[in-house]
């Protein structure tokens, strides 16, 4: 017998390098009418860099002071900023110190006990709405991000300590990607992100991306992809992280970066990109387009 089209389109996806969870999902997947892209990991390559580290001298003494005790609140921390962090400390050659009661919220960032002092780090919207510092701090935070990094504020015992820079690559393709898109379904894509909105302007640029939805918790990513339904869409979203896992199960379609991606993301995803290039979500649209016809 020759194999029905949704399943040869399966197996068609799969040779293109995704797994799609089911014959449902395949015929799903070229239903949608919109693309949503989470930034972190999933339009960038997810390997971001510290670039700077800077401190407020009178609560930390060093660079290296503040960054040592940054990446041990970070180190049993999965997300890519917390490798990053981690990271940078050991290429310092800094002995890290072992963290207690520690806890991450996603979206925010991460808070342990590092040597008897509480360690928070995390995004400047959260960690600086708590202190009376922000003056000082929020020069330097507005000029990373115009640069296009994401800026990381550590704080020691309630009070900033400073502030990192963090530099991640786009992926190869992405423009390409997300025009292949636009073409195949007559709607630009959105971003949707947990970043400051200055970082993700500036990269949607890069991409072609003009609605930009930023500074986003993951109940918020849940609210906007509601919203884009809501408005008669049916959102296929792309993403990579935990703080992405709700909102892949709220959107028609979830797609779900197989090689970066957190096991929540891979799980609630309905299908996952395991060869890591964005070219995918283009193809395995059009291969899902193409079975739709042949079904019906
Ligand atoms: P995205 O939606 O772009 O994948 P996330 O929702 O994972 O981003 O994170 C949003 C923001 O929350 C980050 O830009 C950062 O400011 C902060 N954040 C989250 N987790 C951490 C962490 N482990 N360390 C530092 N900051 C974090
Ligand atoms: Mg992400």
């Amino acid at each position: 017998a020759t194999m029905p089209p949704l399943l040869s389109a399966i197996a068609n996806a799969g040779r293109h390098g995704v797994l799609v969870k089911s014959a449902v999902v395949m015929e799903q997947l070229g239903a949608g009418t919109l693309v949503a892209f989470d930034k972190t990991g999933t339009l960038t390559e997810g390997t971001p860099r510290v670039t700077e580290v800077r401190i407020l001298p009178d609560i930390v003494s060093s660079e290296s002071e503040l960054l040592a005790l940054a990446a041990a609140a970070e180190n049993p921390s999965e997300h890519p900023l917390a490798r990053a962090v981690v990271a940078a400390a050991h290429k310092a050659g800094l002995p890290l110190e072992h963290a207690e009661d520690f806890s991450a919220v996603p979206g925010r960032g991460v808070r342990a006990r590092v040597a008897g002092h509480l360690v928070e780090v995390g995004s400047p919207a959260h960690l600086l709405s708590l202190t009376g510092q922000s003056d000082v701090v929020t020069t330097d935070v507005a000029a990373l991000e115009l640069d296009g990094q994401t800026a990381v504020l550590v704080r020691l015992d309630g009070q900033v300590a400073g502030v990192l820079g963090l530099a991640d690559h786009l992926r190869a393709g992405a423009a390409q990607a997300i025009d292949q898109i636009t073409t195949i379904t007559g709607a630009s894509p959105v971003l949707l992100t947990g970043d400051n909105p200055r970082a993700a302007g500036r990269l949607a640029t890069q991409v072609g991306i003009t609605d930009v939805r930023a500074g986003l918790l993951p109940h918020e990513k849940v609210d906007a992809v509601r919203a884009l339904e809501a408005s008669g869409h049916k959102v296929m979203l792309v993403g990579d992280g935990i703080n992405d896992a709700p909102a892949l199960a709220a959107a028609h379609t979830g797609m779900a970066m197989g090689r970066a991606g957190s096991d929540l993301a891979l799980q609630t995803a309905d299908a996952v990109i395991v060869r890591d290039e964005l070219s995918t979500v283009p193809a395995v649209i059009a291969l899902s387009r193409r079975a739709r016809r042949l079904v019906i």
